[in-house]
């Protein structure tokens, strides 16, 4: 299929998916190339949540589009995104109390329906949770977590539908340029013609720039989580939990499971390879999470560890990514860094994304924030948590 196109978008995840549908039902004539298939990558093995707790004023407004989106999967995009309303919930100490507060304002601000709740209240909503220690927790009814791959080649057809060319199994090795301006990529299949090329590689994200010649500040960072098998009387599936205090994240999965992952920094030193890495859990990860799940929901104790498995985050030093094109009139974007926050934006990102390419002059969602000169400039984007994670 090698040919001449407007726009070839490297990656199959959801950003350059939801990318290629919004290009694509531009009018835009646009080829998506995957190294492998779509979906195999870190979205494919995301916990999916979608929450809207965030900081920022644009991340909480991408999160509540998104979220709409996903409610309406079919009618929007069409297709199934498993979408599943279980509610939402963070749990903060004392030092997080205003910084909670202060973003349930914000969010309410842009129309996102949460609340902060006392812990008896939280009790009723999930009888199971221990609450003695709580100070403070802002409550999404709303709010759920997603089937990942599902939603990924969702997007996928739908941008197949809309015109666009996705060709899988291609590795792109190459980015031709001249004079400062991108011509088009050289793959594994062959060359593709184009004046804009789109680094939505994900973990890959700073090995793809620098085929362009450009040094971004992105890590491949591994990430583990892990599964319990809950015990009996606790089938029902109950919210996502981000424990702050235990600095964990844990929700339902089907088969009666509670998936685990960290909340942590730290997570930012697990720099590897993202074409060699353990992609198996650790034994002591298991037995950390299973202590610090427990610590939340007591009844734990008497679970039974179901394995788990590790993945990638594309982590940049503010935990944001970086969308934005490389240098003016360059026809190099990026869309990349999403920091393990990725997935429930990626709706909303799409839309940015085109939107940036196609120079909108009244964008949806200006990505000014996500520039990349911000960590030259020492200006990163600011959460009100030190979870950087959160957002
Ligand atoms: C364990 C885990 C849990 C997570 N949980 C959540 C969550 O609960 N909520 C949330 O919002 N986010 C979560 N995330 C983060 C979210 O999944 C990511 O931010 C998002 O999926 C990134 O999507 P992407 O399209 O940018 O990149 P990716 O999914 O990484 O896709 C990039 C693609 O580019 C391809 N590629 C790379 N190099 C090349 C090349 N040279 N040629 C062709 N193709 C190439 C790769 O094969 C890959 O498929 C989680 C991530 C992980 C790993």
């Amino acid at each position: 299929m090698p040919g001449n196109f407007d726009v070839v978008i490297i990656g199959g995840g959801i950003n350059g998916c939801s990318t290629a549908l919004e290009l694509s039902s531009r009018g835009v004539k646009v080829a998506l190339i995957e190294k492998d298939n779509i979906g195999d990558g870190p979205t494919g093995k995301s916990s999916a949540i979608i929450r809207q707790h965030y900081s920022n004023e644009l991340t909480a407004r991408m999160a509540h589009y998104s979220l709409g989106v996903f409610q309406n999967f079919s009618d929007e995009i069409g297709g199934e995104c498993g979408f599943r309303r279980t509610g939402f919930v963070a749990l903060v100490e004392a030092k997080d109390q205003a910084g909670l507060e202060e973003n349930v304002r914000l969010q309410k601000g842009v129309g996102i329906r949460t609340e902060l709740l006392p812990p008896e209240s939280l009790r009723e909503i999930f009888p199971a949770m221990e609450t003695a220690d709580l100070v403070a927790a802002a409550w999404e009814e709303d709010s759920g977590y997603a089937d990942p791959y599902l939603t990924v080649n969702a997007y996928a057809q739908a941008a197949r539908r809309a015109g666009a060319q996705i060709m899988t199994n291609t590795a792109v090795t190459g980015i031709r340029q001249q004079g400062g301006k991108v011509q088009g990529v050289t793959t594994t299949a062959g060359d593709f013609v184009a004046p804009i090329v789109v680094n939505c590689a994900g973990a890959w994200g700073a090995q793809v720039a620098r085929m362009g010649g450009l040094e971004i500040p992105l890590h491949a960072c591994r990430i583990q989580v892990s599964f319990f098998k809950r015990p009996p009387g606790h089938e029902a599936p109950h919210p996502v939990v981000v424990d702050f205090i235990n600095a964990t994240y844990f929700r339902s999965e089907t088969g009666n499971l509670t998936l685990v992952g960290l909340v942590d920094p730290a997570e930012a030193n697990a720099i590897v390879d993202p074409d060699h890495h353990s992609e198996g859990v650790d034994t002591d990860f298991i037995l950390d999470t299973g202590e610090r799940l427990i610590k939340r929901y007591p009844a734990m104790e008497r679970s039974d560890s179901a394995g788990g498995y590790a993945s990638l985050y594309d982590i940049t030093p503010d935990w944001h990514p970086i969308v934005d094109e490389a240098a003016p009139d360059s026809g190099f974007f990026l869309c990349c860094g999403f920091s393990g926050h990725g997935f429930k934006l990626g709706p909303a990102t799409g839309r940015m994304t085109a939107e940036r390419i196609l120079n909108v002059s009244q964008p949806l969602f200006n990505p000014y924030l996500f520039r990349l000169s911000r960590f030259a400039e020492d200006q990163p984007v600011r959460g009100r948590y030190e979870y950087s994670i959160a957002g």
